[in-house]
């Protein structure tokens, strides 16, 4: 029992840190091996005791080793969330490879997430090769998935004209991770997704309203929220 938590742990945290690196280089056309990991103000190269998930944050005290410049809380945040995610689906029963095409879904989403905070933008890349490996396994190795195509494109058409008319635009790669997800998601399970999104979403500006944080002119990103949606339908 012990040792599939810290196996779980160990991975996840890894699995975080390497997420972070997808996303923060993919979007700007970056090599995932090099240039090598090193501190964005003093360029020092980080050694691999700066690398290691969680544990070299703490051992720094949150700062550069060569010119104590705080190191980006994103990643850190990332490698403790992901092997969190894990627990509660080996606790739900969740953590099984009767669930990986949403397992798939869901680490794809998380990627996702984080270049939609740092850029406001989703490789389509990362998006194609994600969704589509948990697309084509769902397909081949699964009970046979009811295709939602009308529906799909429905919304893809809806949310269209609705990003056009609008003042406030609703960003396109949240429509068509809506659109990708509508096509194996029934129509009941997709109200709630929107209706989860959305209502985190409004949570999250009323806090920036109370921390007198203005938010006229300025994008949200909205993938998180939704991805955070799909975390709660898929464990219900
Ligand atoms: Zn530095």
């Amino acid at each position: 029992m012990i040792i599939i938590i810290v196996v779980i742990i160990l991975v996840g945290s890894c699995l975080g840190s390497f997420f972070t690196v997808i996303a923060e280089r993919v979007p700007i056309g970056l090599s995932l091996v090099s240039p090598s990991s090193h501190c964005p103000r003093c360029k020092n190269k980080l050694k691999p005791l700066d690398l290691i998930p969680i544990f070299s944050f703490l051992f720094l005290k949150g700062k550069c080793r060569y010119c104590q410049t705080k190191i980006q809380l994103m990643s850190t945040v990332i490698e403790c969330l992901i092997p969190l995610l894990f627990l509660i689906f080996y606790y739900t029963n969740h953590l099984s490879i009767v669930y990986l095409p949403e397992i798939i879904i869901i680490l794809t989403s998380i990627i996702l997430s984080i270049m939609d905070i740092l850029y406001l933008e989703l490789s389509p890349t990362i998006f194609l090769l994600g969704y589509g490996i948990s697309f084509v396994l769902s397909y081949l190795f699964y009970q046979p998935i009811h295709i939602h195509f009308i529906n799909a494109l429905l919304l893809y058409f809806t949310f269209s004209v609705i990003s056009y008319l609008s003042i406030s635009k609703i960003g396109l790669g949240d429509v068509k991770l809506i659109c990708f997800w509508a096509l194996t998601l029934n129509i009941n399970n997709l109200v709630y997704l929107l209706l989860y999104a959305t209502s985190s979403a409004l949570l999250y500006i009323l806090y920036l309203y109370s921390k007198k944080i203005s938010i006229q002119n300025k994008k949200i990103p909205f993938v998180p929220f939704l991805t955070f949606a799909y975390i709660i339908i898929f464990l219900q």
